[in-house]
């Protein structure tokens, strides 16, 4: 669909795939005006395709959109692309009963041809998807993360709340370093003090305190320059329906190694749309390294990540509304 300034949304349509022409003074290219998102569609048993909370990624699209000056697009238009994009392409979406799904990325990007560093007044958006196989083809495996102190991935005031392309591209030095370290992923800490725990790569992080009817869940607050992740806010959600207590608050590194090795932190995952929930076992900084309960998957992990996967897949009751059909 393609935007320009006074007449607004127009010429929306559905194209095979193929690369698309640019003019060589497109403002995406030179002052990176790029917003995206990422969810997916899933195949339910009786054959029909439903996606998980549309309106919510169309309202954080928007949110990054106004970060990066940036028209919105309409919510409505936002979800007939994908209900568009299904009816064509609905062979793609894999059978029931695994954990593979199609991947859903619709994005904007700045189209004008001008020199000016200013809002462009042309845009593009597009949807594309991709069929995605289970994240973890062998089970479930905790990962490994490095804590970088050198790189921080948002700032106050910054995009950090924004799906804002430039915020990776900023994090792959970031990532690359993590790599060195032998570690999975890179844990984003605050840009101040270099101290509280933000996010994990691409996914937010949960920590449980505690086990069994005491167990309490506790996740980093929305500083603002962390991704307001509509994992974690579904999470938020599963876990008070569950009757475990959460809170949203700050989480310091030595706290998270202290309370590691006392056994009172039990379990630690991240969250987001790729990977759903994956465990954290191992945890390093240039102060050394820790595991967290041995480094297993633990049972509150495994119990958020089953209810989550099953409102998915359509096995278990979606309470809350989350889930739109896409196509009967
Ligand atoms: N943080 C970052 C930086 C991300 O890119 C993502 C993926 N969108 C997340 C967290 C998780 O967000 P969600 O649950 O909406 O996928």
């Amino acid at each position: 669909i393609t935007y320009t300034e006074g007449t607004g949304w127009h010429d929306a349509k559905v194209e095979p795939y193929a690369p698309i022409s640019l003019d060589p003074a497109a403002m995406v290219l030179h002052y990176g005006q790029s917003i995206f998102e990422g969810l997916k569609a899933y195949r339910q048993s009786d054959g029909s395709i439903a996606s998980f909370r549309v309106e919510a990624n169309a309202a954080r699209f928007n949110r990054s959109a106004d970060r990066i000056a940036m028209p919105h697009l309409p919510e409505e238009l936002f979800a007939r692309s994908i209900t568009e994009l299904l009816d064509v392409d609905h062979e793609w979406v894999p059978e029931a009963g695994g954990e593979s799904s199609l991947y859903l990325r619709p994005y904007m990007f700045a189209t004008e041809p001008a020199l000016g560093v200013r809002p462009s007044a042309e845009y593009k958006y597009l949807l594309i998807a991709s069929p995605a196989g289970a994240y973890f083809p062998r089970g479930v495996k905790p990962v490994s993360v490095w804590l970088s102190r050198e790189y921080v991935r948002a700032a106050p005031g910054g995009t950090g709340a924004a799906k804002f392309a430039g915020n990776y591209a900023a994090s792959l030095v970031a990532q690359a370093h993590a790599s060195e370290q032998g570690c999975d992923q890179v844990v984003w800490l605050d840009a101040i003090e270099r101290k509280y725990v933000e996010e994990m790569g691409g996914m937010n992080l949960y920590f449980v305190y505690g086990s069994g009817p005491d167990a309490r869940l506790v996740t980093p607050a929305l500083s603002g320059s962390l991704l307001p992740g509509i994992t974690r806010d579904s999470l938020l959600t599963l876990a008070m329906d569950s009757g475990l207590s959460v809170e949203e608050q700050r989480i310091s590194t030595e706290e998270w190694r202290e309370k590691a090795a006392s056994g009172e932190i039990t379990e630690v995952f991240a969250c987001g749309t790729a990977a759903v929930i994956t465990p954290v076992g191992s945890v390093k900084d240039r102060d050394g390294e820790f595991s967290i309960a041995g480094g297993e998957p633990g049972p509150i992990t495994m119990a958020l990540r089953d209810t989550l996967t099953g409102i998915q897949r359509g096995t278990f009751a979606d309470t809350h509304g989350w889930m739109t059909t896409l196509r009967a």
